[in-house]
């Protein structure tokens, strides 16, 4: 039977819908507008397209998002100054600094200056310090997308077996912490595992961050296993054009899979959604405000 689609497309609308109504909650009985800081160094054309995507869709759901736009050979000092003040502005929440940054600049400092409150992006190592030990904290938004997603779709996740397919800071690490959390069975694969696709086989939840295309095909995956495709990665099609593929082999996995997201229209929508939603997060923690509930990890 084919897999069931989940739509992270239609999920992400549903959720910024809801951010919607928590931002005007906010301003209406709190006097209060979350505000979003992008800051964005050099002219990397992908960068430049998700710094205008996070933008508009910031406005959208009411919030106020501001963006600061340096020179590709801005120096560090200029850098971390802008941070500082940053932090300093009451009307900035959430503070995201786009990577990766030019090569002149040590992407570790300049994200530990971050204050860890405004950390939207859950980069700052107190909040991978947090996340670890179980603690509320900025959750990665790419992570924090799959996991509400498979939240949505099964409920709890409690005993489940997952694998992780990638140990990066920014998705397979933090993504295998969460499914932890939520106290699933925890593996996580990378390019040194033995016998992966066995190793995969096992998982009634696969998430691939691998960063190959279509890698995953059906007969890695265990019939009925839910797989979430974190992947984008850009191809030659045969129309001459290019498209854009996951990590997962999406005809041969759907095939087999009990559930399975699409790419594109599968965590890439939930990504900004999250980041969205890690925003009004906190605008709530720093002013004091009860958190609005099925956002956070
Ligand atoms: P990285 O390149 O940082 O990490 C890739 C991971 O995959 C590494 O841990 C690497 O292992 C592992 N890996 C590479 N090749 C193999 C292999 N043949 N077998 C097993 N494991 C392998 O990538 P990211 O985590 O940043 O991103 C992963 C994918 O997700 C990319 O396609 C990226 O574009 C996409 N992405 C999508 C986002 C979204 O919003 N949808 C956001 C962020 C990323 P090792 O550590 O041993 O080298």
């Amino acid at each position: 039977m084919a897999a069931n689609i989940i739509d992270g497309k239609a999920f992400a609308a549903k959720v910024r819908a809801k951010i919607a109504t928590n931002v005007s909650t906010l301003k209406m009985e709190h006097g209060v507008v979350p505000g979003l800081a992008v800051v964005l160094v050099g002219e990397d054309p992908a960068s430049q397209v998700y710094v205008r995507s996070k933008g508009k869709q910031t406005i959208e759901v009411g919030m106020n998002s501001v963006e600061h736009k340096l020179h590709e050979n801005t120096s560090e000092d200029i850098l971390l100054a802008l941070i500082d003040d940053l932090n300093k502005d009451d009307a900035v929440h959430g503070i995201l600094v786009q990577l990766p940054l030019p090569k002149q600049l040590n992407e570790a400092l300049v994200i530990n200056r971050i204050a860890p409150e405004k950390d939207v992006d859950g980069f700052h190592i107190a909040n991978v310090g947090l996340l670890g030990t179980g603690q509320k904290s900025m959750v990665p938004c790419t992570p924090l997308g799959c996991l509400l997603m498979l939240r949505d779709y099964h409920g709890t996740l409690s005993g489940k077996s997952a694998v992780v397919v990638g140990r990066s800071n920014i998705v397979g690490k933090p993504m295998a912490q969460l499914l932890l959390n939520d106290s699933c069975t925890v593996t996580i694969a990378h390019s040194r595992t033995k016998e992966l696709q066995e190793v995969v086989k096992q998982a009634d939840i696969v998430v691939a961050a691998v960063g190959r295309p279509e890698m995953l095909t059906g007969e890695w995956i265990k019939p009925g296993a839910t797989v979430i495709d974190v992947g984008i990665n850009r191809v030659d099609a045969a129309d001459g054009k290019t498209k854009l593929v996951g990590d997962v082999d999406y005809e041969s996995c759907a095939k087999v899979a009990g559930a399975i997201t699409p790419v594109p229209g599968g965590v890439g929508p939930m990504t900004i959604a999250c980041l969205l939603a890690n925003t009004v997060t906190a605008c709530c923690r720093i002013n004091n405000i009860p958190e609005f509930e099925g956002f956070s990890s």
